[in-house]
């Protein structure tokens, strides 16, 4: 099972086009960025005031892929590193485009992502996969969202190769028992606001994706609460 952004899709790639074994297949869950951004946009459920972008994605696709959130209509956005004074830094950037009324795509993450990105990584992609619709939890379907695996690999498409077994495997159910990972995911509530935050829910017994991963929102919130 293949999952992640732009940042893992490239190493799923190479492996599907570096010739795999037979019995090599790939459920590809992977997505893409700027769809979802856009949705955020169109949604207008929350203010954006600025947006720090992810520097791991931005290493893949370079920075131009954020122009279309920027400019009068747009907001100030910062392509971000992971350390500490990288988020510091970002933020800093951010205030100061709010401060001079500048809505820009700037990057502080420049010893890591080239404007232009990678194209090697971005060529592989166009290769081995093709964007299609896909619904998001906490969103509708959006469209070219996800990445599904090319036509021309298709012996490599678990989806196909496992058509059997997958066609019983239970549907995502949007609906989680009172979970509401699909609104922190959008930006209107913050984990702490959700009614099972630390009671019924907890990494040890998560019952949303935001709880699971380490990653997710509701699991760092948890862990760093105090
Ligand atoms: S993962 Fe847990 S805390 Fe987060 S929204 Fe779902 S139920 Fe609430």
């Amino acid at each position: 099972m293949a999952i992640g952004f732009e940042t893992t899709s490239p190493s799923t790639a190479y492996a599907l086009l570096h010739d795999p074994p037979k019995n090599f297949s790939v459920l590809s869950c992977h997505r893409l960025l700027p769809p979802a951004l856009k949705a955020l946009f169109a949604m207008g459920e929350v203010r954006i005031d600025g947006l720090i972008q992810p520097g791991h994605v931005a290493t893949i696709t370079g920075i131009d892929i954020f122009n279309e959130f920027a400019g009068p209509k747009g907001v100030p956005q910062v392509v971000t590193g992971f350390e500490p004074l990288d988020l510091l830094m970002g933020v800093y950037m951010l205030a100061k485009q709010v401060k001079e009324g500048r809505s820009e795509v700037e990057n502080e993450y420049a010893r890591v992502v080239r404007p232009e990105g990678n194209p090697k990584a971005r060529e592989m992609l166009a290769r081995a996969f093709k964007a299609e619709d896909r619904a998001w939890r906490g969103f509708p379907v959006l469209p070219l969202s996800s990445l599904e695996v090319a036509d021309e690999l298709q012996d490599h498409n678990a989806r196909l190769v496992y058509e059997d077994i997958l066609k019983d495997a239970p549907k995502v159910k949007e609906d989680m028992g009172g979970c509401r990972c699909g609104e922190v995911l959008r930006g209107i509530i913050r984990s702490e606001e959700c009614p099972a935050f630390g009671k019924g829910c907890s990494p040890k017994r998560p019952m949303g994706p935001c709880m699971v991963s380490r990653e997710g929102s509701c699991n760092i919130s948890y862990r760093y609460r105090e």
